[in-house]
């Protein structure tokens, strides 16, 4: 029984996170989507909010749950004795910081291996702060993030413009 952990701010979700998820869930038998805090990004939806909307996303996916922790994610996967981290790779951009995160995860807990998988060529330009920018200047985001969040995002951005 193999566990993955997929760590992220998911702020909010988008369809590049959903690919990840897809693709984990097909390669190990339990996947914990985690909503992780982090020090140097200020959040637009509460870690609640975040939780519930990856919730409705994935609730067709049997082996994949929800989660969130205010703590490290080293410690939360030391925890549920979770045997890998897995993570999205967009571009070159993308892994200085997530090779060196893996590095630190490793040190902290050495029992999770540290997976990258490469996005997708359609979700390689996709981040969560692109589709904050592009709904709150009033853009489509309909292509950008899962059909059972859209409603959910457009109304909390509207409402917090
Ligand atoms: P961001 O806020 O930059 O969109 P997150 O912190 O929520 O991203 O990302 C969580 C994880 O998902 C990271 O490993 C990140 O590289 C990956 N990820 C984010 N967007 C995509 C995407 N479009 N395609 C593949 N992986 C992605």
């Amino acid at each position: 029984m193999k566990t993955a952990v997929y760590p992220g701010s998911f702020d909010p979700v988008t369809n590049g996170h959903m690919e990840i998820i897809h693709r984990a869930a097909a390669l190990f038998d339990r996947v914990v989507v985690l909503v992780a805090a982090n020090a140097t990004k200020s959040g637009f939806f509460s870690a609640g909010e975040r939780v519930e909307l990856l919730e409705l996303c994935t609730r067709d996916l049997p082996n994949v749950s929800v989660d969130s922790t205010g703590g490290l994610v080293a410690h939360y996967t030391s925890e549920i004795a979770a045997d890998v981290i897995v993570k999205g790779l967009r571009a070159m951009t993308d892994f200085e910081f997530e090779f060196q995160q893996a590095l630190v995860n490793r040190e902290l807990n050495p029992r999770a291996e540290t997976i990258f998988l490469p996005a997708s060529g359609t979700s390689m330009y996709l981040s969560s702060g692109m589709v904050r920018q592009v709904c709150v200047l009033g853009g489509d985001i309909g292509a950008f993030v899962p059909k059972e969040a859209l409603p959910r995002i457009i109304e909390r951005m509207q409402a917090n413009k």
